[in-house]
């Protein structure tokens, strides 16, 4: 059987790319890897639609999440963390561990933060350093709005930071033009990498809060994570600690993939795929889960009485299809399937007729065809 990856993270990578990572490995303090640094980060700068430079670190996406709360905001210094799933609940986390004030702003799941309750909390706690945010949470398929978001933090003290590790290079995100202070993403998601780098890119503002910070008698307590240092050495095409080069190389391949098709021709494409994937959810009988659905994944709801992680089981084992359940309280709950990264149409669709022949096979019959049918219809008739 052909194994067919389609969870939000890790995605499949591109041929080329695996090709390179099958290379033998090099040394990193090397003109011709310096080269790959600079091609490199060029093309980060233009996912992240910033100027800025977007600085790579050996780690899952966490780690840029964690370098950016460490960075740019003092330990009892206050954060608004919006919270709509669990990666907006990493957040919280994260600040928590290093002893930020929280206040949350919490929406039930399947929910996406209104710009609104934003500007409430603003109001509320105009003392607050940094706003925490989620362009597409993973954990239940919604978006938000970052750029309303940005509207509200850029005439305020607070940078705003946003998650983009589901979402940078599947849906519209423009750093600089929205006005976001830090954007943090991973490989292993849009960027078509296995895991292993974290990306993360910050506004002039945002840094000249870190510069004063460390300048100041609360320093940030970061070694590793201390972002300055990845910044100098990137001035010169180079980086602080032995990065993960064999992966940065690979990384090179996909980045041109992307340049190539060009960034508002890959958001097009996805918002495409992921029409045709809603439209499978009323003829499949099955909810979405979010209201503002994200880009990257399209997530239904399981029925009640239906097992959702004996069907996971059964897509893979008959069918080689692999989609991810939900998570924590929603394990058994939802079917999170993803389109982003090197996922395509045609394996949507693949993914759509083996829930078509499965759910019947626990007890919620379906009309065979009907789904493919919605999503073909759905596909054609986008631009
Ligand atoms: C996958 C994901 C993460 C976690 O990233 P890791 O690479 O596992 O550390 C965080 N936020 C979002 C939105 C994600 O999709």
């Amino acid at each position: 059987m052909k194994p067919r990856l389609l969870t939000p993270g890790p995605t499949p990578a591109p041929e080329e790319t695996l090709l390179e990572l099958a290379r033998p490995v090099t040394f990193h303090r090397s003109s011709q890897f310096r080269a790959v640094i600079k091609e490199v980060s060029e093309d980060l700068q233009y996912v992240f639609c910033t100027k800025q430079p977007v600085l790579t670190i050996t780690a899952s996406g966490t780690g840029a999440m964690e370098a950016a709360i460490a960075n740019t905001v003092p330990p009892g210094g206050k954060a608004i963390c919006l919270v709509s799933g669990r990666w907006g609940e990493r957040w919280r986390n994260i600040c928590k561990a290093f002893g930020v004030t929280v206040v949350e702003v919490k929406v039930p799941y399947g929910e996406s933060v209104a710009p609104a309750a934003l500007a409430a909390a603003l109001k509320e706690h105009p003392d607050a350093a940094i706003v925490t945010s989620t362009l597409s949470e993973t954990a239940t398929g919604c978006r938000n709005d970052i750029k309303g978001f940005a509207e509200i933090t850029r005439a305020s003290e607070a940078l705003l930071i946003v998650d983009g590790i589901s979402g940078l290079g599947v849906m519209e995100c423009r750093m600089d033009d929205w006005g976001i202070d830090v954007v943090v993403t991973g490989s292993q998601k849009a960027l078509m990498l296995p895991p292993g780098l974290a990306f993360i890119g910050l506004s002039q503002r945002a840094w000249k809060r870190v510069d004063s910070l460390y300048q100041g008698p609360s320093a940030p307590k970061a070694f590793y994570f201390d972002i300055r240092k990845y910044r100098d050495n990137l001035a010169g095409n180079d980086t602080p600690f032995t990065p993960a080069n064999t992966l940065v190389r690979a990384l090179r391949l996909s980045l041109k993939r992307l340049r190539d098709e060009g960034i508002e021709n890959c958001w097009k494409r996805y918002s495409r795929m992921a029409r045709a994937a809603r439209a499978a959810a009323a003829p499949l009988r099955l909810e979405l889960y979010a209201k503002d659905p994200a880009d990257g994944l399209t997530v239904y709801k399981v029925p009640e009485a239906v097992d959702g992680v004996a069907i996971l089981g059964a897509l893979e084992k008959d069918h080689g299809i692999r989609v991810a359940g939900g998570q924590d309280v929603l394990k058994g709950k939802i079917i999170r399937l993803a389109h982003m990264g090197y996922i395509d149409y045609f394996e949507v669709l693949a993914a759509v007729s083996a829930l078509e022949l499965t759910l019947p096979k626990f007890g919620h019959p379906v009309e065979p065809g009907a789904a493919v049918a919605a999503c073909q219809r759905a596909y054609a008739g986008g631009a």
